[in-house]
């Protein structure tokens, strides 16, 4: 099945979320160009929460023309996404110092932000220049707790979304795009 074949199989039902391969391609690139400039020619350190972010990572970095380095974290929240606590355990933690460097830290989504709002402090205290947030989607209307979010791919709508890195109960993180459907 080809790629457009695939995602016309899932463009149906009101209120479900959809966004192409072509559309995020878009998106992405315009933010890897506007990270480019804001960055004028200094060395950026990207780091990726694993699992969810490591497609729009991969894709963000190759549209990044900066000096690039990059490291990866794991973190895990104690109870379900619907009632989180707030309370985030470090899973995987990062293999390099942040002193002196300036960091952008991507994640796949920002729901609550409560993940993000541990993210930000725990690397802050850890030295950087800067921290800035890449993040591919957010749901403003799940918002606990207000976090800057510097690079926005795409607003969603309060639904379940899997692909492009994300998945639902450990599958389709494979899937080229984004989608709410089952
Ligand atoms: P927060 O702490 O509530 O902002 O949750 C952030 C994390 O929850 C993300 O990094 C994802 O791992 C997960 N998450 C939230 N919403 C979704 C979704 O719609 N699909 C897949 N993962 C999600």
């Amino acid at each position: 099945m080809s790629e457009g074949q695939q995602e016309r199989q899932f463009e149906k039902g009101a209120g479900s979320v959809q966004l192409s391969a072509e559309a995020i391609a878009t998106r992405v690139r315009a933010l890897g160009a506007q990270i480019t400039q804001d960055y004028s020619g200094e060395p950026l350190h990207f780091i990726c929460v694993l699992n969810g972010a490591f497609v729009f990572m991969s894709d963000l970095v190759r549209r990044v023309d900066l000096p690039v380095t990059m490291d990866f974290l794991s973190v895990s929240s104690y109870g379900s996404r619907t009632e989180s606590s707030g309370e985030v355990r470090l899973v995987k933690d990062l293999d390099t110092s942040l002193k002196g460097k300036h960091v952008l830290l991507v994640e796949d989504i920002v729901d609550t932000g409560l993940t993000m709002t541990y993210l930000l402090s725990y690397l802050q205290g850890r030295g950087p220049l800067s921290v800035k947030v890449a993040s591919l989607l957010s749901k403003p209307s799940r918002r606990e707790v207000e976090v800057p979010i510097d690079y926005l791919g795409f607003e969603i709508e309060d639904a379940y979304v899997y692909g492009y890195g994300l998945d639902k109960a450990h599958v389709g993180r494979n899937i080229p795009f984004i989608t709410s459907q089952a």
